[in-house]
C-alpha cells in the first residue's frame, strides 16, 4: 500500500533537480485525509509532518453562487442562463 509519506519521498526524489530546499520547504500534501507539511531541516534534510483530519479543499478562488456556471465558472445574468451555459456538456 502506498502511503503519503512515500508518495512524498517520492515527489522529493523527482522535485530536487528541479526545485531548491527552499522551494520545496513549506510544500503542503494532501493524501486521503493527511495533511503532510515538508520542513527543511538545519541539517538540510527535510521532516514531513503530518496532520490528520477532516480535509476540505476549496479550488476556487470564491464561492459559486446562481450565477456561476459549475462546470466552467462562466458568469451569467440569471439562473437559467447559468443551468443552460454548459448543457451540453452534460452527458
Ligand atoms: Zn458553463
Amino acid at each position: 500500500m502506498t502511503t503519503g509519506v512515500a508518495r512524498i519521498e517520492q515527489w522529493i526524489e523527482e522535485n530536487s533537480r528541479s526545485l531548491t530546499g527552499e522551494e520545496m520547504s513549506d510544500t503542503i500534501f494532501i493524501f486521503k485525509d493527511s495533511v503532510y507539511t515538508l520542513k527543511k531541516t538545519d541539517a538540510g534534510a527535510f521532516d514531513v509532518v503530518q496532520s490528520s483530519g477532516k480535509v476540505v479543499v476549496f479550488r476556487n478562488e470564491q464561492e459559486t453562487d446562481d450565477f456561476t456556471c459549475k462546470i466552467c465558472g462562466g458568469h451569467h445574468d440569471n439562473r437559467i442562463e447559468t443551468i443552460r451555459c454548459c448543457m451540453d456538456r452534460h452527458d
